[in-house]
């Protein structure tokens, strides 16, 4: 239970993906980008953060500067569908009362987290999909954008390929880009976002974990807030994101501990993928079982992010 009474100290933590991801297979120019889009998302957070602000509003922030940038895997840059068009899927969740809002399968909404807090807002509702949460989209006024807004040419590249390989629904270089921030607020309150393109190639309007609450995304102050990243069947089989949360209330384990045993469980099951986490408490981790995540953490102390699994 959060029982800070005075300012504690605020933390952000970020993902924008994990996967198959190594040095010898990273051009440095691209990596400079990457790393740069990390800390812009960081800073976008942080600066919130930093004077108070709440961990929803922080979290929110540092979600839609990772849509904006094409680089990820959520927003622009967005993975194409099977039908070559783009899915999208978001969901925010509020620790101090565990509100949240969800979307899935969204197609014009230019920054889709900011589409599933306004789901969370309104209230009455949890989870919208498909043309309702457009319609809904549309209704509370936010940005819309045409479907090749979203479009990049590496997205199309990763789709050509997988069709040309007959692949199965995975990608086929197995790099889950899909962003995601929790934060501590300096009021004691978590809150975690998580936004994504979800798979290349998915069909038949397939939804992964990103917007179901409990797997892709969990928050609540008695516990901690996740966000998560990988193949997502896996995630949603798991409770990836509330199982970390029950094992550190109700088992008292550390946030590392839990979040490794429950990556450890979606090993098992034969899925890869990770997590961030942040406690009340102010505990931040990451637990990934692929050979890299696309991740950074800021605090008072300042910013760090990292891509390879030895950072
Ligand atoms: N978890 C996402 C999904 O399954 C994919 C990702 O993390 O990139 O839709």
């Amino acid at each position: 239970m959060s029982t800070a009474t005075a300012a504690q100290d605020w933390k952000l933590v970020i993902h924008g993906g994990a996967g198959i991801i190594e040095r010898a297979q990273m051009k440095p120019d691209k990596e400079k980008e990457l790393r740069a889009g990390l800390d812009r998302a960081l800073e976008a957070g942080a600066r919130l953060l930093a004077s108070g602000g709440s961990a929803v509003d922080a979290v929110e922030a540092a979600a839609k500067a990772l849509e904006d940038d094409p680089n990820f895997n959520a927003g622009r840059g967005s993975v194409f569908t099977y039908d070559g068009g783009h899915e999208l899927d978001a969901a925010i969740m509020d620790g101090r009362d565990r509100a949240a809002g969800a979307v899935a399968g969204v197609t014009r909404t230019k920054n889709p987290i900011s589409l599933a807090r306004a789901v969370m807002a309104q209230g009455d509702h949890v989870f919208l999909g498909g043309a309702g949460a457009d319609q809904f989209s549309r209704e509370q006024g936010l940005e819309q954008v045409p479907p090749d807004y979203f479009s990049t040419p590496e997205r199309q590249r990763q789709l050509d390929e997988l069709k040309a390989r007959e692949h199965s629904a995975f990608d086929t270089e197995v790099k889950y880009g899909t962003i995601g921030a929790v934060a501590l607020d300096s009021h004691g309150h978590v809150a975690a976002a998580t936004s994504t393109g979800g798979l290349t190639g998915k069909r038949w309007s397939r939804i992964g974990d990103t917007p179901v609450i409990g797997a892709g995304t969990y928050a609540d102050d008695r516990a901690c807030a996740v966000s998560a990243t990988g193949a997502g069947e896996y995630f949603i089989r798991a409770a990836v994101a509330h199982s970390i949360c029950a094992r550190i209330q109700l088992k008292g384990e550390s946030a590392q501990a839990a979040a490794d045993a429950v990556i450890a469980d979606v090993g098992a099951l034969g899925g890869s993928g990770g997590v961030i986490v942040v406690t009340p408490a102010g505990e931040t981790v990451d637990a990934f079982n692929t050979p890299g995540m696309y991740r950074g953490t800021a605090s008072a102390q300042g910013r760090k992010v990292a891509i390879f699994g030895d950072e």
